[in-house]
């Protein structure tokens, strides 16, 4: 199998390798190799060429961008093994969800280059002689910061989007698992985009970010992370007049009515919940269960929980990898401990595994009180919190209790429960009867803490568009 690839910085086509930090494997703890960190001149010399990359790139019809990026897609398929096995060894999660990440990847860049081909505008009807038309331009220069927890998704999202915009894109990738990233400029290149039209740039977060936002070139800001960094960044673009698109943290409610399966329900919870070790910002997390099936629903949830095999994710009968960083093991300890601590019950897992490496098992709490830490602090890792509820008016006003408006979830067979379901619940996602929150074409995205602006779908690709209005007088 493919060894962890020999990171570098990606300048306008020119690889540099620079001194930097390791790049930890979670299951061990052993060293898989070194991160280059980005200097001023690198950055420098990324926004300087992405200017010129941004002319070229605009100018090429939009038929053969979508050309080019349909031949990266072809790549990354072709080597989506090596990738999902890089993936795996830097951020934990077992081959088999690696690899379905890169094909997702592949999914979206295909759709959002098809879609690019689509930046329609509109001629408005006015007096003989006037013509007023609206185009959709590209924005221009990006500036793309992409989290750990999909490695390789997550900045397809941000670099599909600009690309099939006409915009050119710096990526600030993960510093803790940065293959995905690699690998995907790496496609990107190969297939023809052109020089400056993409660098990628790995470093200390804050430095990049504090460089690259105020500088002019940069006329979009796009983050996925946690809350705090993206208010961070937001004021920073907001102080700079740059728009945002900020993709941040959710605390996913899942309302199981009274008449919906308990089994299924649970069977499909603890299949969703083992998802990347919950290390996801739509993993379901605050399940509010009615009464009249409670009991069954928590119990089948916690045996098909404790059924989950966690391990190293190369072995292939391994369900659910270690979490991606000690921060993240620490982070379950503090919440359970904590919740144990105010009369929650424990249904299964609870407490790290082994001594080395970052496993900890998926874990489930019941009669989770609202004052626990957990029920307000997005654990982000395997960790499902169960509350008993009367009804459905009380699960929804529970449900939209927090300041995140991220995904949202619901097992129900009733209409009304449907319709009430869906013009309730404060969410940018909402799913019912499944725990899937987005795929290439549909919108993507939060409310309140939750972020703004949107990615995938049409909705997301008009985030890297500006409109244009001309208006012309035939004299
Ligand atoms: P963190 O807040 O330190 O970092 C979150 C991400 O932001 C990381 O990818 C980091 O590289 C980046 N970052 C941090 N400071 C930055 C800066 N000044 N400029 C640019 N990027 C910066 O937290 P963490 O320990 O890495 O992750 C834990 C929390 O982050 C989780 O609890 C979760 O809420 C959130 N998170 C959310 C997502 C998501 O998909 N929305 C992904 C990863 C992490």
């Amino acid at each position: 199998m493919a060894a962890y690839p020999e990171l570098r910085l990606c300048i306008s086509g020119e690889w540099r390798r620079r001194p930097g930090q390791p790049v930890f494997n979670p299951f061990d703890d052993s060293v898989l190799g070194e991160l280059p960190h980005a200097t001023r001149e690198d950055m420098d010399d990324a926004l300087a060429r992405a200017a010129e990359g941004h002319r070229a790139w605009r100018r090429t019809a939009p038929a053969k961008r979508a050309q080019i990026m349909q031949q990266a897609a072809r790549l990354l398929r072709e080597r989506a093994d090596a990738i999902a096995h890089a993936i795996t060894l830097e951020q934990g999660k077992p081959v088999g969800q690696a690899r379905v990440e890169v094909l997702r990847a592949c999914d979206i860049i295909e759709w959002d280059a098809e879609e690019g081909r689509r930046a329609y505008g509109r001629v408005i009807p006015a007096e003989p002689g006037l013509r007023h038309i609206v185009v959709r331009e590209p924005i221009g220069i990006v500036a793309g910061f992409a989290p750990w927890n999909f490695p390789i998704s997550s900045p397809t999202r941000k670099v599909a989007g600009a690309l099939a915009a006409g915009c050119a894109i710096i990526l600030k990738a993960s510093e803790e698992t940065p293959a995905g990233a690699f690998h995907l400029v790496q496609a990107f290149l190969d297939a023809g985009v052109p020089d400056g039209a993409l660098s990628l740039l790995f470093g200390v977060p804050g430095e990049i970010s504090d460089h690259l936002i105020p500088q002019p070139g940069v006329r979009l800001v796009t983050f996925t992370g946690s809350v705090p960094v993206g208010k961070r960044l937001a004021a920073m673009a907001g102080a700079h007049m740059k728009p945002a698109i900020m993709e941040l943290g959710g605390h996913a409610p899942v309302i199981v009515c009274g008449d919906a399966d308990p089994d299924s329900a649970a069977a499909t919870s603890a299949i969703g919940k083992s998802r990347n070790a919950g290390q996801v910002c739509v993993s379901p997390t605050r399940f509010f269960v009615d009464d009249a099936i409670h009991d069954r629903f928590a119990s089948a949830f916690g045996e098909r929980a404790a059924a989950v095999r966690i391990g190293n994710g190369l072995e292939p009968d391994t369900q659910m990898g270690p979490l991606a960083n000690h921060r993240r093991v620490e982070a379950m300890e503090r919440l359970v401990a904590d919740a144990l601590g105010r009369g929650a019950r424990l249904l299964a897992g609870g407490s790290r595994a082994g001594n080395r490496g970052c496993l900890f098992p998926l874990t489930v709490l019941a009669d989770v009180p609202d004052d626990a830490l957990a029920m307000r602090e997005e654990p982000f890792g395997p960790l499902a919190l169960i509350s008993r509820t009367r009804d459905i008016g009380e699960a929804i006003g529970k449900a939209n209790s927090l300041p995140f408006g991220l995904a949202a979830y619901a097992f129900t067979q009733s209409a009304p429960h449907v319709e009430r379901l869906s013009d309730e619940m404060e969410c940018g996602n909402l799913s019912i009867n499944h725990l899937t929150a987005s795929i290439a074409e549909t919108p993507f995205g939060g409310v309140k803490d939750s972020g703004y602006g949107r990615e995938g779908g049409s909705e997301g690709l008009a985030c890297y568009t500006v409109t244009k209005n001309v208006s012309h007088l035939v004299t």
